[in-house]
């Protein structure tokens, strides 16, 4: 409710040039959305003509729409032909950076800098149809802000579940790097040894993390260390670990090296990112404790075609691109749980949709179980299937409309007509 006020009083606050983004809040009592189909995620079924009935920011009814006719106050929005199903969730992004890897910009961020691209990031994702992200790192808890600022209304954007600074070890992967010793620059995560690491994961929950983003092993766009390598120790995770799920919140395990997938798993984090090199062993181990795996796999597409880093990034990108794909496609066919995650920051936000068309056009998923990686699969790893990852009564309003049916192109999803999260309609081009 308070939302929805707020929401009413942002366009007197903003020129007209600036409000385009925000939702045409409505005060009706329900809103009836008229779908020409309705996809079903969990079976794969289209419905012709069915009507949801939105009341608040929570979805009250789905029947055939000769079934339920509109009352006095109703809001009634008609999506023609369109093909209507649940907001798409991101579960790794990074709304508060964007794709500039060179150095000095790098190093020449500050913190409202962050703020002002994640508003931006913020937004482009909303309307590309992502209604949900799991935001894992951000630099002093800007994330945070941001994800408190959506849920006032103060500004537009999906549901966040964030994770603040990412934690890792001295000279890792999530410390910074770029500078030699005189400037003393230090991650704001970094930790060495369990008692640091747990005071860490406690810190974060302070600031108001909502999960726990860690570095097991070395990572790309870093400088001067070895995706392959193991960062964090077996027994450093499971401080880690133990002390996040006693607190209740979940672990997602940075991780392209096989030993620290495995590492990482059995010490029981939640999902690994990732997973490049991912082995065997690793993918017994993950299957054996149910462990999700989110791959980022558009990125590489998109940096080969358009990408710009530095000479100390660049040769690690070729060498993990050519070999992340068929592991990953591997550890898929192993029935490896799969939640849909993209790194977006890496390249351009608002892309994230790119991630479907490369599981099923290039990795052989199904359309079905690739629109599920982005919905029921990424909600339940979130832990937010009560609330998105399907169309039911009970759960938010957070429905997307495409112009076909994307289990017959996925590709359909890089290009959203209506995006309603929360009950508030942010996008409207149907008909
Ligand atoms: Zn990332």
């Amino acid at each position: 409710m308070l939302s929805k006020l707020k929401l009413a009083i942002v366009p007197f606050l903003f020129p007209a040039p600036f409000i385009s983004a925000q939702p045409t809040a409505t005060h009706a009592a329900r809103t009836l959305i008229r779908a020409g189909h309705l996809l079903d995620v969990k079976t794969g079924k289209l419905l012709d003509g069915e009507t949801i009935v939105v009341a608040g920011d929570t979805i009250q009814s789905i029947a055939p729409t000769a079934q339920i006719t509109s009352q006095p106050g109703d809001a009634v929005i008609d999506l023609g032909a369109l093909t209507v199903l649940p907001g798409l969730i991101d579960v790794h992004t990074h709304l508060t950076m964007n794709p500039n890897f060179d150095p000095y910009y790098e190093i020449t961020q500050t913190s409202a800098k962050e703020a002002i691209n994640g508003v931006a990031n913020a937004r482009v994702t909303l309307l590309a149809g992502i209604t949900t992200v799991r935001n894992v790192g951000a630099d002093g808890f800007v994330d945070v802000d941001l994800r408190d600022a959506i849920n006032s209304g103060q500004v537009p954007g999906p549901h966040m579940q964030v994770s603040g600074p990412l934690i890792g070890i001295t000279g890792g992967h999530c410390d910074d790097n770029l500078l030699p010793i005189q400037y003393h620059a230090v991650g704001d995560g970094v930790a060495d040894g369990s008692p640091a690491v747990q005071h860490m994961v406690r810190q974060n929950i302070k600031y108001g993390a909502d999960l726990i983003k860690i570095c097991a092993t070395g990572g790309v766009l870093s400088k001067g260390d070895d995706p392959q390598a193991s960062q964090f120790t077996l027994e450093e995770m499971q401080a880690i670990v133990a002390d996040a799920h006693r607190l209740g919140r979940k672990v997602a395990a940075h991780a392209h090296g096989a030993q620290g997938i495995l590492w990482a798993t059995e010490a029981g984090v939640d999902s690994i990112e990732h997973g490049s090199y991912i082995d065997d062993a690793a993918i017994a181990e993950m299957k054996k404790r149910g462990t999700y795996l989110v791959p980022t796999l558009y990125l590489e597409d998109w940096m080969i075609e358009k990408g710009n880093l530095p000479p100390f990034y660049h040769q690690k990108m070729i060498d993990v691109s050519a070999v992340a794909k068929s592991n990953i496609k591997r550890a898929m066919q192993a029935g490896v749980k799969i939640a849909m995650g993209t790194d977006a920051a890496v390249y351009p936000h608002g892309l994230n949709a790119h991630e479907l068309d490369v599981y099923v056009n290039q990795l052989g998923m199904t359309p079905l179980s690739a629109l599920q990686t982005a919905t029921i699969n990424a909600a339940d790893l979130m832990g937010w299937t009560a609330k998105t990852g399907t169309l039911e009564p009970g759960k938010w309003a957070d429905i997307i409309a495409v112009d076909k049916n994307p289990l017959d192109d996925v590709r359909v999803l890089q290009d959203v007509k209506f995006v309603m999260k929360g009950g508030v309609v942010y996008k409207n081009e149907g008909k």
